[in-house]
């Protein structure tokens, strides 16, 4: 598959009145073209900061990229100018976000919205820009287009209205969508409607999806690859399919142990794993979930593990191969523990 975006070892800071906190460490990802790449993890995992970053809009909010490297097509995005970088977005980089009222201007109407981004990146008449804005309206699902145009955001439902946002993300056929918790405001069935325009516009665009989700059951309908972030970290990487079927990082593991099932047991107590995502002002030492981890032992809390390539995937962890014996005596112990 043709590579469209690289992010390498790239390091996020951010300044506070206590000092500088570094938001996310040393992430390193790839995107096909056409793939969808689902981010997942808890809130305060970095991959917000990591989207953003790609965006560059991280410089609007006191973070500084202060390591690594992030390019588009071959081209690095981290030198360019903010005159640059704001051409490129909305060209080749669109973001769609989880509540589209905070994103689309209140005072404006669908259509303007449409029709500026229409305009400031193609020569065409302000006609044409219109008729394009109610063909892509029509496109994403909204019925009577040519009336929602002159339609001001808070007239469409919470669906319409992220449907026009993704109007304005395909405006002018990025190469790549970066959509951030798309779907969390909207109702289940109006979720899944979004899910597979996306998915539709995916594969007639041939765009690649850069999602941002903590529900694995997205992930698992949408991805063809999963990142697992952990306090600014990558903890492992994967195909989906095996990623579900044989999690190998702990957190991982944990993550899915905590979803709910129609088949579960009512009476049992639900699983969650134990204690709460670090602060960033005070990671641990060694591997940062540690302190949540039932198999980690005086080498975790010691030794940061990198993130290394074992069997089909990559996993940063420093017992993730033995793990993968049922009858390891980690394995055995914590299940002792857990009893
Ligand atoms: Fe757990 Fe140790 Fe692996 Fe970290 S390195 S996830 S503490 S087993």
């Amino acid at each position: 598959m043709e590579q469209l975006l690289q992010i390498n070892e790239l390091s996020v800071d951010f300044q506070t009145p206590n000092g500088s906190l570094n938001a996310i460490n040393k992430v390193s990802l790839q995107m096909g073209r056409g793939e969808v790449v689902c981010l997942v993890g808890e809130s305060g995992s970095g991959k917000t900061i990591t989207s953003l970053s790609i965006m560059r809009l991280i410089d609007y909010s006191k973070g500084k990229i202060v390591q690594g490297d992030i390019t588009l097509d071959g081209n690095s995005l981290v030198g360019l100018s903010q005159k640059e970088i704001s051409q490129l977005r909305g060209k080749k980089i669109a973001m769609i976000f989880q509540e589209p009222m905070t994103a689309l201007d209140p005072v404006f109407t669908i259509g303007f919205q449409i029709s500026e981004v229409i305009l400031r990146h193609q020569k065409v008449s302000k006609l044409k820009a219109k008729e394009e804005a109610i063909q892509l309206l029509r496109r994403v699902g909204i019925p009577e287009p040519e009336m929602r145009y002159n339609q001001y955001p808070y007239e469409l439902s919470g669906g319409m209205r992220q449907r026009a946002m993704i109007a304005i993300a395909l405006a002018c056929g990025p190469e790549l969508l970066i959509a951030d918790e798309p779907t969390t405001a909207l109702d289940v069935t109006i979720q899944a409607q979004i899910l597979n325009l996306l998915q539709e516009l995916r594969k007639e665009l041939g765009m690649s999806i850069l999602l941002i989700t903590h529900d694995l059951g997205i992930a698992a309908e949408m991805a063809d690859r999963v990142v697992v972030m952990y306090a600014g970290q990558i903890v492992e990487q994967s195909k989906t399919l095996p990623l579900f079927e044989q999690p190998h990082h702990p957190y991982t593991q944990g993550l899915l142990r905590s979803i709910i099932t129609l088949e579960q047991d009512r009476s049992a107590r639900l699983y969650t794993i134990d204690g709460a995502i670090p602060s960033l002002t005070a990671l641990p030492s060694g591997c940062r979930f540690h302190p949540r981890c039932p198999y980690a032992t005086e080498r975790c809390r010691a030794e940061e593990p990198a993130l290394e390539s074992i069997d089909d995937r990559e996993v940063a962890c420093w017992h993730a191969s033995e793990l993968q014996q049922n009858d390891h005596p980690l394995r055995l112990a914590a299940e002792q523990r857990e009893r």
